[in-house]
């Protein structure tokens, strides 16, 4: 059984104090690795680490940050079919999935912030009249941390860690506990590039244990976080009387609206799409469809009937179009939901069971389920179910259906399906979500800001957003 090490000073390490966890292959069930149960001590040295190299890494000039940036991602590109290969055994996504978006996301990610940060200029002010020139420097941060979710490992791993590297900064940063492989393999990667020593520490272990012992340090001067709300919260709580910088993405519960002047053979095929991708657990998938009354029947009936086209089965065979659940806990949080459809006078329209794929009996395997609800206040459209679950309702107005789509904590995207320009103008500027699409979904730009609003999160990343974060104004004013 492979063990998992912690990556500490540009070194692979056991934890300090020789405790381990399991690391389950959600698609069999089975315990295939270890990852160190790290706790303060292992955070504790990461940091003197960090500290040690952060006066090396800061002066590094920008070509160089930037080349260093680039040989990860050579590196992983390398490496392309053993990262999505180790990414689909340890999440239990589709490896085509991680061959198509995860892996090349991951180098998109260090590729694009080693292109960003040259272009990642300091401001001036000339202040007419009094004599008086103001030039603003963006100085890094120090140490940063950066906490992220299982549902996209690598992914969104990158996504924190590539810019708070290109900034300057030196990184403690912790993978889930639940898909620690692929910040393993990047570990063993970087260990083949010219980033220094300690400028990357990759810390495993539990959110209470490792994750705490991170959002408490007193020299991590930053938190880029992306999971829950109520983890979110939990950071929050401690970060905030520190001072520390604090950006947040947190979950969602995306609206999806379909009116009847849509593009209808594209809609439908993109709408499975953002239900069930990833097994309905991207934060961004439309979980909630609200569809205009006039086309509801029609939509019901097509969307259902490709919904059972699905095939749910390994994920490293390519006829899957569905893996497996995270895991065993995951699992059974999905499907209490679907079991307490009933009590809130909702009707499963299709899917609903575990299913028991051949020779993977023990694995955490769901079919798409489709559920039609009679009012959005049901803890179905109010809850993040995050698994392969979706709702339909239908509406018989615009306002109806914005109101339909607001009604709820969260605010991360919301999706659009409508030919009339005048209501995409009205909708996007009224829908409370950070993202709005329209006529497409998962559509992404680096350059633009990504995150949410209401309970789905503060602060942005993406583009010069995450440059802004991870790095410190100061503002020299000289008079002459
Ligand atoms: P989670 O909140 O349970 O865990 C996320 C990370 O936080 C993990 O690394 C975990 O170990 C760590 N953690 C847990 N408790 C902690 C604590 N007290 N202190 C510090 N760290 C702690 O989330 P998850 O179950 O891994 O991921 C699913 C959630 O992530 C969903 O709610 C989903 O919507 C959200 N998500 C949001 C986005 C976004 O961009 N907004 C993207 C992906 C996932």
């Amino acid at each position: 059984m492979q063990d998992i090490k912690n990556f500490i000073g540009g070194k692979l390490q056991n934890p300090i104090d020789g405790s381990w966890l399991d690391n389950y292959n959600p698609a069999k069930g089975e315990v295939y690795s270890r990852i160190p149960a790290s706790n303060s001590k292992d955070v504790e040295q990461a940091v003197e680490e960090a500290k040690n190299a952060f006066p090396v890494w800061s002066q590094f000039t920008i070509e160089q940050r930037s080349k260093t940036l680039h040989e990860i991602a050579d590196k992983i590109e390398e490496n392309l079919i053993a990262f999505a290969e180790a990414e689909s055994l340890d999440n239990g996504k589709p490896l085509s999935l991680a061959l198509a978006i995860d892996i090349p996301r991951a180098i998109s990610n260090f590729r694009f912030y080693a292109q960003a940060i040259t272009q990642f200029a300091s401001k001036s002010h000339e202040t007419v009249g009094t004599n008086s020139i103001n030039f603003t420097l963006k100085k890094p941060l120090g140490i940063v941390g950066c906490i992220s979710p299982w549902n996209l490992p690598l992914y969104l791993f990158s996504w924190k860690i590539a810019p708070a590297l290109a900034a300057g900064n030196c990184v403690v940063a912790k993978p889930s506990e639940v898909t620690p492989m692929t910040a393993y393999l990047l570990s063993e990667i970087c260990k083949e590039t010219s980033l220094p020593e300690g400028v990357l520490n990759i810390v495993h272990g539990t959110g209470p244990d490792t994750g705490q012992a991170i959002v408490e340090h007193p020299q991590i001067k930053a938190i880029s976080f992306t999971g829950g709300t109520k983890t979110g919260e939990m950071i929050a709580r401690t970060a905030a009387p520190m001072f520390k910088k604090l950006s947040l993405e947190l979950g969602g519960k995306n609206p999806n609206l379909i009116f009847a002047d849509c593009d209808y053979d594209k809609m439908l095929q993109t709408t499975i799409k953002s239900s069930f991708a990833n097994q309905g657990q991207i934060c961004l998938c439309g979980s909630r469809i609200f569809v205009e009354e006039s086309m509801y029947e029609q939509f019901k009936t097509d969307f259902v009937a490709e919904v059972k086209k699905l095939k749910v089965g390994p994920p490293s065979e390519a006829s899957s179009n569905l893996g497996a659940l995270v895991s065993k806990e995951h699992l059974e949080k999905v499907y209490k939901y679907i079991q307490d459809a009933p009590q809130q006078d909702a009707t499963i329209l299709c899917g609903g069971n575990k299913v028991e794929v051949e020779d993977h009996e023990q694995g955490y395997y769901l079919e798409p389920t489709v559920i039609e609800v009679k009012s959005n206040r049901c803890a179905l459209n109010q809850q993040e179910i995050f698994g392969p679950v979706v709702t339909l309702m239908p509406f018989s107005s615009e306002k109806e259906a914005l109101a339909l789509a607001n009604d709820v904590r969260y605010g991360l995207s919301a999706t659009v399906w409508t030919n009339d320009l005048n209501r995409t103008m009205r909708l996007s500027n009224q829908l409370e979500a950070g993202i709005v699409w329209v006529n497409t979904w998962l559509n992404r730009d680096l350059r633009t800001p990504f995150g949410g609003v209401k309970d789905s999160g503060v602060g942005r990343e993406g583009g010069f957003e995450a440059l802004e974060f991870f790095t410190e104004p100061k503002n020299i004013c000289i008079q002459y």
